[in-house]
């Protein structure tokens, strides 16, 4: 994964810095270790990160000096760095002296980590609770963080293409998925995305069952839900299958899944909202009857997180832009006949989107 196009991690900070006033303080400390590596490739397990007006500090223990070092220069970003373990609190006090309001990440900082911060580190300063700044910023791919979602992507689809087969052997749900891992391990992912899904029969109407011991078998429809991580960045793709001829119920539910994946992508485009797109699908669904048996959202962003922002769901209230990177993946779920969800992992374009996830979509495997 060394060809992959660079990200601009140090153009990241100036944007972040102008948004600060409109968050309402003049300084934000990052504690959320994803954005930390968003604002400055850092990829390790501790840090703080003090963006001040002018000033940008890195706080690490013992562990982190060199690699936080090497992997801020890398990225051209420019930090005083601090390696310290027992004296963070005070690193951080000393470096915010003199600033009136301070931010804190909302969502991410305990209830006891801002009464610390309050009583012995930002005891002058007015506390701020700053809520998805950062994660503002993420929302839009730079080309370099599209290359690495499209690596995963296909490292996914290659994967996927790889072990099918061994579905005719009817193995365990479990086993399957284990396969399935380790390929796409194999194949240049770091990780996986997630914890793959691997849900056949009956286990399948459960959206987000987690693989058994159960063998797959004839008759089955098996959901199977991965993604791989490349260099930070994660894909996310489901495929249904059917191990033999499916019965009309479950070629039905294919069909309708199918048209209502196809028109939630073909919907995705700039100016639309997530919940737009969450419409098109939901509708199709319904008019089939089945709007009780699509039991989640119909998609969501993908990136440094596996689920992030934008959401594309009925709640998805936010406008799509170029550079967004989103799922769309409706479902049907009958506890008689089974699951069937399809879903592609696509970048939204300035006229439409572009799909990341290319496997084959067919109901039924033509192995022999
Ligand atoms: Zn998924
Ligand atoms: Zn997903």
């Amino acid at each position: 994964m060394t060809d992959l196009a660079a990200m601009d991690v140090a153009g990241r900070l100036p944007r972040l810095r102008d948004r600060l006033d409109d968050a309402g303080c003049d300084a934000l400390l990052v504690t959320h270790l994803t954005n930390i590596r968003y604002l400055t490739g850092f990829t390790g397990s501790a840090a703080l990160l003090l963006v001040l007006p002018d000033e940008l500090v890195f706080v690490t223990d013992g562990r982190y000096g060199d690699q936080s070092a090497e992997q801020l220069a890398a990225n051209g970003v420019e930090a005083r760095i601090e390696v310290t373990g027992t004296e963070q609190d005070a690193r951080l006090a000393d470096a915010a002296r003199g600033i009136a309001r301070v931010g804190l990440e909302a969502t991410h900082v305990t209830w006891a980590a801002k009464r610390r911060y309050a009583a012995k580190v930002f005891d002058g300063a007015t506390l701020v609770p700053v809520d998805g700044v950062v994660e503002g910023l993420r929302r839009v791919k730079d080309p370099g963080e599209i290359a690495r979602i499209e690596a995963a992507c296909r490292i996914a689809d290659e994967a996927l293409a790889a072990v099918l087969p061994r579905l005719a052997e009817e193995p365990e749900e479990r086993g399957f998925g284990l396969e399935l891992d380790t390929t796409m391990r194999r194949l240049g992912a770091a990780d996986v995305s997630f914890e793959t899904i691997v849900a056949s029969g009956p286990n399948g109407a459960k959206p987000h069952a987690r693989p058994t011991e159960r063998r797959v078998q004839e008759g089955d429809l098996v959901v199977i839900d991965f993604g791989a991580l490349v260099d930070g960045y994660h894909s996310d793709m489901t495929r249904t299958v059917s191990i033999g001829e499916p019965s009309p119920a479950q070629r039905r539910m294919d069909e309708v899944v199918r048209a209502a994946q196809a028109a939630g992508v073909a919907a995705v485009r700039p100016g639309v909202t997530g919940a737009d797109v969450d419409q098109v699908c939901r509708s199709i669904i319904a008019e089939a009857g089945w709007a009780e048996a699509f039991l989640h959202g119909t998609g969501h962003g993908v990136g440094l997180d596996i689920h992030e922002d934008p959401r594309v769901s009925t709640t998805g209230t936010a406008t799509l832009e170029p550079g967004h990177v989103v799922t769309v993946e409706p479902g049907v779920y009958l506890p008689e006949h089974g699951g069937v969800r399809i879903e592609d992992t696509v970048v939204v374009t300035p006229d439409g989107c572009r799909p990341l996830t290319h496997a084959p979509k067919d109901l039924v495997l033509r192995w022999h």
